[in-house]
């Protein structure tokens, strides 16, 4: 086995450089087409512009009557005045004549204002109506009820911006504008390796002294939560060469992410065939759980540089070190650069002890009480308790050099799975 030399002494760096060193080695993604109705929740690769006017043309927007308003600028109950009923206009159809003096035309919401006309008289707020004629007994301003043309969307502007996450809104705009298809940015395809010897895969017949593999289920859904496609490759022993096996079915993804084998054990090889096929950036970082966590990047087939995450084994500290790293680097291949989650500052409610100068994210449940968020811990801390990871709607920040937070004080919560 080669020994590692770039990395044979522990260098700690901080959360917010290692998150920088991430994301400075990860680039955002080329586009791809995608019909519009599955560019839900992509992001936009360019400026979309309009091409038609939305509406399309000067419509009503009530049931009624399309009128001149100079016509029936006097009206009122005393002085009521009678227009001549001239046609009438569905919805989809062009007029093919003119509202001429003292005439009117009835109108369906939605449908084209015929010439001639300039408001709209609603039926409710007409006295009578009769085939021949109708009888208004009060003014109506020029537009009223006309829905202009190019009022929502106007030809030629900014239909969606070049890094706006699709919603459902936008695909109802696109779709307004006639078009199928739409270029997105990619999204990234993220490999998922486990590793270490006691492992075994769901659904295999339990052994004594294995454990099922957790990291793997729980990171792929993670990656999909974020906005990647996870593809799983199953568990590498800890060896150079069942690693390099499973590695090897990764050259084509975006994103690879390992769990385990990156401590200081004797089998915690990742970090040195990291550097062997690649380079470790860091692998030490200041934070509480998860302080081994590898990144770097490897090549596979001499083709490029695919960025590496080396999550710690035990599944908290793969979960926190994955939403403190991997979820900015898939967001920033996505074109999405705000990576923040929402944060409430809360009061807290079990003090938390930071001993060695590293930054904690404490698991935490956030509740409203009265008026105040208040926010306690999910009980032990444990980097092995995923129990307690699922309790947890948000990770309390005590920062580094912060010896401890007492019950009562004010405590920032990034809220990882918050639904209001
Ligand atoms: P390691 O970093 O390899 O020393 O692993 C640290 C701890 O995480 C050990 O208790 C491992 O058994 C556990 N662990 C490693 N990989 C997994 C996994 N995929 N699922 C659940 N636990 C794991
Ligand atoms: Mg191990």
């Amino acid at each position: 086995m080669k020994l590692a030399i770039k990395h044979n002494h522990e260098q700690l760096i901080d959360v917010d450089t290692a998150v920088a060193k991430v994301l400075s080695n990860v680039d955002e993604l080329d586009f791809e087409i995608k019909n519009i109705i599955e560019s839900l929740n992509h992001v936009c690769f360019e400026d979309l512009l309009a091409t038609i006017d939305i509406p399309p043309m000067d419509n009503s927007s009530m049931d009624g009557y399309a009128v001149r308003s100079g016509d029936v600028k006097d009206a009122s109950l005393d002085t009521p005045v009678d227009l001549k009923v001239i046609g009438t206009i569905s919805a989809g159809q062009i007029p093919d004549f003119e509202v001429v003096q003292n005439s009117a035309a009835k109108i369906m919401t939605g449908a084209s204002i015929p010439k001639g006309a300039d408001a709209v008289i609603p039926f409710e707020d007409l006295l009578t109506i009769n085939e021949e004629s109708i009888r208004v007994v009060g003014m109506i301003s020029q537009r009223d009820n006309i829905r202009d043309a190019g009022q929502d969307v106007k030809q030629g502007s900014v239909l969606i911006q070049k890094g706006k996450l699709i919603s459902a809104a936008d695909i109802g705009i696109m779709a307004s504008q006639g078009l199928v298809g739409i270029k997105v940015v990619k999204k990234p395809v993220v490999a998922i390796l486990a590793t270490g010897n006691e492992l075994l895969l769901p659904g295999e017949e339990f052994e004594k002294g294995k454990i099922y593999d957790s990291n793997s289920p729980a990171i792929a859904s993670a990656v999909t939560e974020a906005g990647g496609v996870p593809k799983i490759l199953g568990i590498a022993r800890d060896t150079y060469s069942s690693l390099k096996e499973k590695i090897n079915l990764a050259s084509s993804c975006d994103l690879i992410i390992t769990s385990a084998g990156v401590s200081k054990g004797d089998y915690d090889i990742v970090k040195d065939f990291i550097n062997d096929r690649g380079e470790v950036r860091f692998w030490s970082v200041k934070m509480r759980p998860a302080k081994p966590i590898a990144f770097g990047w490897i090549d596979i087939n001499n083709q490029k540089k695919i960025p590496i995450i080396g999550l710690p084994g035990n599944p908290v500290s793969a979960m926190v070190a994955f939403e403190k790293f991997g979820r900015p680097a898939i967001f920033k291949m996505r074109g999405i650069y705000n990576y923040s989650r929402f944060v409430i500052k809360a009061i807290l409610d079990d003090p938390i002890d930071n001993y060695d100068g590293r930054r904690v994210y404490a698991r935490g449940i956030v509740k409203k009480i009265k008026k105040d968020y208040h926010v306690s811990l999910t009980g032990s801390q444990q980097s092995n308790l995923l129990t307690s990871m699922s309790k947890a709607n948000g990770l309390i920040v005590c920062p580094e050099d912060i010896n401890r937070l007492e019950a009562g004080s004010i405590v920032r919560v990034e809220m990882i799975n918050w639904t209001g």
